[in-house]
This record gives structure tokens, sequence and C-alpha cells, in this order.
């Protein structure tokens, strides 16, 4: 039996570890059954938001009407795009390889419990007083063997298609589908039921389902009841909610319903790890599984499913681990944001959320139009949402629609982060007129809102 100090299964984010632990002297194996990096640089966060930047471009020119710029697209080259985006992949699990010392042992395998603290890899044994599992997820598999799920375009599995369509309804098939769009292959987006994005405030999302239909072809209470494959095309047929049966055909068919636990492949019945309902591995507070000396981490405890979270956790171990830190990691908030057009970026809780939790909140939703920056992109749809708790001014959420969100959302964090109080919004000294400036006057309406809600106590 091979021994070491710590043994890592999944090297995504976890793979951060294995760096810092042999830097400081531990023999470590990690142990990969597919490519080093893991989901977001392979096939998720990085390949997506590459893809993103060019629908970004075409969008632009073809919105170009708006600024009184009369433009047109002569070719998008599909192939060189995937070509780029196919060599950044490329590059990926050599880099991250190359990262680790002597101390660190790679495996290539499927990393299997036999028991609490003793791993079988490609038939061999290995056991440490400290077992890492950080196997993230997986996307659901499709219901026909020639449908592709998001890790069959990572890097993409055969031709271009001329038409694509797209089951689901989260950030994954809506980012899949502002990509395929723009770049002008018939998209079709079949979505289950009326909502998109259904887990963002229903303001926000009611406000991206107008705005990104104007782009993307989508079908709602729509499923696909009969996949029929042959001559390199998909013929459905497809029911919507009053029983209406219509055929559609594309040479390519994406499903994007979702991910699952990876932890079908570990053989935990040999342990006594402990897996919630949907699969996923319980922990308690400072990441440890139900065997001792077995951690979790990332995508795999199922709890936040976003690669700054999963990076965090990562670090976060590695001080429980290797400086004896004893508190657990608690996070303030958990920001995410959708690459679309129109982009969105979110914190804290929706105000469904809040009417489900029965959390006292006020809260306002401002156009961005204060903003000349914001002004000169001459969209009218852009919004901040703001949620804030009435007794302390803080923040409970913010949803943001409208070009940069992602990069706007972070002053919003760095006051939750220092000193939660939306007054600090209000206060702070903005450059004039970026478009950041847009978050004043809803900052402003905000703290009115909470004094209307004062004086009528
Ligand atoms: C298309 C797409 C877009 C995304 N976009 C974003 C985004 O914009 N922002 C964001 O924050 N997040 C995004 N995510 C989510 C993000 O990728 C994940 O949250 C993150 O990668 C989780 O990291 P992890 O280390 O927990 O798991 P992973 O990165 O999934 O790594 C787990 C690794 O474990 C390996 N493995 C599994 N089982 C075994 C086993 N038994 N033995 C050996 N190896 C095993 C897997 O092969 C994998 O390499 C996206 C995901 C997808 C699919």
């Amino acid at each position: 039996m091979r021994k070491y100090d710590l043994i890592i299964i999944g090297a995504g984010r976890a793979s951060n570890l294995a760096v810092t632990a042999s830097k400081k002297g531990k023999k470590v194996a990690i142990i990969e059954k597919s490519k080093f990096g893991g989901t977001c640089p392979n096939r998720g966060c990085v390949p997506s938001k590459l893809l993103i930047g060019y629908a970004h471009v075409a969008y632009a020119i073809k919105e170009s009407n708006r600024h009184f710029i009369d433009s047109t697209i002569n070719k998008i080259d599909v192939e060189k795009i995937f070509e780029e985006t196919n060599k950044y992949i490329s590059k990926i699990d050599p880099a991250y390889k190359s990262r680790f010392n002597e101390n660190v042992e790679v495996i290539y395998g499927t990393g299997k419990f036999v028991s609490n603290n003793v791993i079988n890899v490609n038939n061999e044994q290995l056991t440490a007083p400290k077992i890492v599992i950080a196997t993230g997820t997986k996307p659901i598999l499709a219901p026909h063997p020639k449908a592709w799920t998001s890790d069959d375009i990572f890097p993409l599995k055969g031709d271009i298609p001329k038409s694509i369509t797209i089951v689901g309804s989260g950030f994954i098939a809506c980012e899949l589908a502002n990509f395929f769009a723009a770049v002008g292959i018939e998209t079709k987006l079949l979505v289950r039921s009326q909502r998109i994005l259904g887990n963002e405030d229903s303001d926000i999302s009611a406000i991206f389902k107008k705005e990104f239909a104007k782009n993307v072809d989508i079908l709602f209470d729509t499923i696909i009841e009969e996949i029929n494959y042959k001559n390199n095309q998909f013929d459905l047929t497809l029911i919507n909610k009053d029983n209406q049966k219509t055929k559609h055909n594309s040479q390519a068919l994406l499903y994007a319903t979702g991910r699952e636990s990876n932890t079908d492949s570990l053989d935990l019945q040999n342990t006594d790890i402990k897996v919630n309902k949907r699969g996923y591995i319980n922990r308690n507070e400072l990441f440890e599984t139900n065997a001792k000396g077995v951690y979790v981490v990332g995508d795999a405890s199922g709890q936040h499913m976003l690669q700054h979270a999963a990076a965090q956790e990562v670090n976060y171990l590695g001080k429980i681990l290797l400086e004896g830190e004893t508190k657990p990691l608690k996070f303030k908030y958990m920001p995410h944001a959708v690459f679309t057009e129109p982009e969105i970026a979110s914190v804290g809780i929706s105000e469904q959320k809040a009417k489900e939790q029965n959390i006292p909140y006020v809260t306002s939703i401002t156009p961005w139009l204060a903003s000349a920056k914001a002004m000169s992109s001459r969209l009218k749809y852009p919004r901040t949402k703001f949620l804030v708790d009435p007794n302390t001014y803080e923040i409970l959420g913010c949803h943001l629609i409208g070009p940069e969100s992602s990069t706007m959302m972070h002053q919003i964090l760095a006051v939750m982060h220092l000193d939660n109080d939306i007054r600090h919004l209000k206060e702070m000294l903005y450059i004039h007129p970026a478009l950041s400036e847009a978050i004043l006057p809803a900052a402003v309406n905000s703290v009115k809102e909470i004094e209307k809600y004062k004086a009528n106590l």
C-alpha cells in the first residue's frame, strides 16, 4: 500500500491544495479521471466566457443601428472561434500539472474508496491520514446518444452545426444559446415553463426574458416528446402545455438541464461517508465528512456550485489542514453572474426568497439612466434592485441587469465585505459620469425607502 500525507480525488480547484501542501513538504497524491484543472478551465466558466466575448462583438455590430450606425457582418468564422477555444483548452491540463513540485504524485484514473482511508486507483491501493474529495459535478445525461451536453462542446464534438436546439432555462443554457444565436447558428431554446433564469429575482428575470427573447428564439412551456436522428439531423416532436404538437429539426441538440453529483464513481458504500437526498456529500462546518480525516470541498458538496466558492473553500481547507485553522469559513455573501446579453449579476436574496422566509426588507428598483455612460449605451432596460434591511441598513440582496453588471457588482460586494451598510454607497464619491455612478441613485432610493418605512412605524 502506498502511503502519502494527503490524497486528493479530483484535480479541479483542489489542484491548488496540492500545490500548497507540497510546498510545505507534504507528500501528496492527486487523482484525476479526466483533465487537470477540472470543469472551470476545461469545459466550464472559462471556455464558455471566451465564446461570450465573440457573441458580445457580434451583438454590438448587429445592434449598431441603435447608435445610428449602419453596419453588417460579412462573415463569422465559427470554425476559427472553436479552434481558438480548443487551443486554449488544450493548454490547461499540462499547465496545471506544471505547477506541482516533486512532492506531488500525479495519477490519472478514477479514485474509489476501499474503506474510510484507503483509495483504489488503477488497481493500486493508497492511504493517507487526510483525504480530500473534490470531485465536482457532471452534466445530467442527454436522453439521446447523439445529443450533446456542455461537456461535448468543450472541445466541440463533431462539426459546427448550422442549427441547434438547446433545452434548459438556467445560466448554462442561456449563455450557450446567447453565443450560438449571436454567431449566426440558427438557435432555438426550449423552456419547460414560462420562467427563464428562475433562480434570479423575479423582476430581473422578467426584464431578462423580454430582452433576451429579442436575440434568441425561445419556445416557452415546451418540451421534447420524441427525438429521431437521421441524415445527421434531429427531427424533434415538441409538445406544449396545451398538448399541441409541432415538428422542429436541427443539426445539433444540446441539453443543459442541470448538473448532478459525481459521487457515484467513489464507492462511498465502503465508507462511513453520508450523502444527502441529491447525492451530494454531507460535511460539518470544517468540511469534514462523516469519516474522520476525509474532507469534501467545492461542487461535490452541492452547496454553491460556483468556481469562486470552490476556490475559497479549497484555500480555506489548506488553512485547516496545514495551519491548524479551527474556525469555520463563513461566506458573508455569495455573488454570481449570468454572462448573456443582457448581463445579470446578483448577490444575496431575491424578493421572492425574502417573502418566503419572512425576512423584513424594503426594496427599490432604479434605472441606470442617471449615468451618462449608461445613457450612451442607448439601452432603456438596465436596472439596479436592492433589498435592504430597514432596521440595520444592511444590503440583503442586490440584482443588476445591464452592460457590465458583473463588474459593477464588485463595488457592492466591497461594501458588503467591509461594512455592510447601504449608506456607504449613498455617501461614497463616484467618478462622474462612469457606468458605476448608476449605483448612486439606486442607493439613494433604497435609503429613502428605509426612511419611509421608519416614518410609517
Ligand atoms: C458550462 C459551465 C459554465 C460555468 N460557468 C461558471 C461561471 O461563469 N462562474 C462560476 O463561478 N462557475 C461556473 N461554472 C461552475 C464551475 O465550473 C464549478 O463551480 C467549478 O469548476 C467547481 O470546481 P470543483 O473543483 O469543485 O469541481 P470540478 O472543477 O468539476 O473538478 C472535479 C474534478 O474531479 C474529477 N473527478 C470526478 N470524480 C472523480 C473520481 N472518482 N476520481 C478522479 N477524479 C474524479 C473530474 O474529472 C473533475 O476534473 C460553470 C460550469 C459549467 C459546466
